[in-house]
């Protein structure tokens, strides 16, 4: 019989797994609490089970996250993390510290079908989905390795569906991570820290505002449709007109009260005065924030990062107009940790993806 890995499970499906071999749903609040709350994945040690039923459970179950290959450290603090999921394919987690608060940016997929004209990932294609234990498992081994504060807390405060992937293409998974995220028993996080980043698919947009609504962000770059659908080509599908309504009506139920749109700055192609200008009235009836994120080059990306200036004067531009503009620091580039660098795929290119791997051990070990 194959084992079940209960990390794919949330509450509600380990309750229901749990009652199909007639045990009480409180066995599954422990096992949860085991799994997540503490990191155990050894049956053995969870000390509150009956005796019978931990003898039991390694025959029909198991705690598997994704292997961790290999974690990297940038000058910064940023960290990266690797991992194989199998089948050649290998998926990253960032971890970033910020004064106050540490985010983790997850991946929902093997590589990417949305194919944006900017993005590392999208330029590798779409493998698969990944499952629920794939990605809660990214936060469980960047929990294992970043220990706990002095207070005993732990050091993620913030989850992030932004890394590889289209977050609302894994639908399904991603609801049952978020719920896991939520859980008062597994990570307890509250929907404010909690955002999902989406390139805009407003079907499943509609469906996380009333299945799991967290915070929102919006995979913007354009202030029009014709220059949007050459840089995010689902645009083409889900135009502007209509995702605007989408992110308003998302806002009837969001636990913030504005979206942030992203907006990676790519020199010459929508980093214009015009560009903003047209963005403030693209955004005018929507509540929301920018967040500026200089364009991450990576080799034969054909583009290039907007100069300061030019950064300077568009995050003006909306600044003036009372729209609250941050401007993202660029983090981990040493690592290549940064936005829309992760490409973590190793097939097709076995021997380099063996020797980066390699690298990042060789350094981890250092
Ligand atoms: N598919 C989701 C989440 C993954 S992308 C989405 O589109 O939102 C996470 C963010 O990184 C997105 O805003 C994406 O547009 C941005 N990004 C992708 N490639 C980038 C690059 N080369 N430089 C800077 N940001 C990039």
């Amino acid at each position: 019989m194959l084992l079940q890995n209960l990390l794919d499970f949330d509450a509600a499906r380990l309750t229901a797994w749990f009652a199909e071999s007639g045990e009480k749903p409180f066995r599954a609040t422990q096992v949860l609490r085991w799994m997540h709350r503490y990191g155990e994945a050894d049956f053995a040690a969870m000390s509150d089970l009956a005796k019978s039923l931990r003898e039991k459970l390694p025959a029909r179950a198991c705690i598997v996250p994704p292997l961790l290959l290999a974690a990297r450290m940038a000058d910064d603090g940023t960290r990266k993390f690797l991992f194989d999921v199998g089948g050649g394919n290998a998926v990253e987690a960032v971890f970033i510290p910020e004064a106050g608060r540490g985010t983790l940016c997850v991946s929902t997929q093997a590589g990417c079908a949305l194919e944006c004209a900017f993005c590392a990932t999208g330029k590798q294609g779409f493998s698969r989905n990944l499952e629920v234990s794939e990605i809660i498992g990214q936060l469980w081994q960047a929990n294992k390795a970043l220990g706990r504060d002095p207070k005993g807390e732990r050091i993620v405060s913030n989850v992030v569906l932004m890394g590889m992937g289209e977050p609302l293409a894994n639908f399904d998974n991603s609801v049952t991570v978020l719920r896991l995220l939520l859980d008062d028993n597994a990570y307890g996080l509250s929907r404010r820290r909690v955002t999902v980043s989406t390139a805009g698919l407003i079907p499943a947009m509609d469906r996380l505002r009333e299945e799991c609504p967290v915070a929102l962000a919006i995979s913007l770059h354009a202030p029009d449709d014709a220059l949007r659908d050459t840089l995010v080509p689902i645009n083409k599908k889900y135009p502007l007109a209509a995702l605007m309504a989408a992110c308003r009506r998302y806002l009837e139920k969001a636990p913030r009260d504005f979206v942030t749109f992203e907006y990676v700055l790519i020199d010459g192609v929508n980093d214009r005065e015009r560009d903003a200008r047209a963005l403030i009235s693209l955004t005018r009836q929507v509540s929301c924030k920018f967040n500026m994120i200089p364009f991450n080059p990576f080799p034969g990306s054909g583009y290039r990062r907007s100069r300061p200036e030019r950064v300077r004067r568009f995050v003006d531009v909306l600044a003036r107009a009372g729209i609250v503009t941050t401007v993202r620091k660029t983090r981990g580039e040493e690592i290549e940790a940064a936005c829309g660098q992760l490409a973590g795929q190793i097939r097709n290119k076995t021997r380099r993806g063996a020797r980066a791997a390699r690298g990042m051990l060789e350094e981890q070990r250092s």
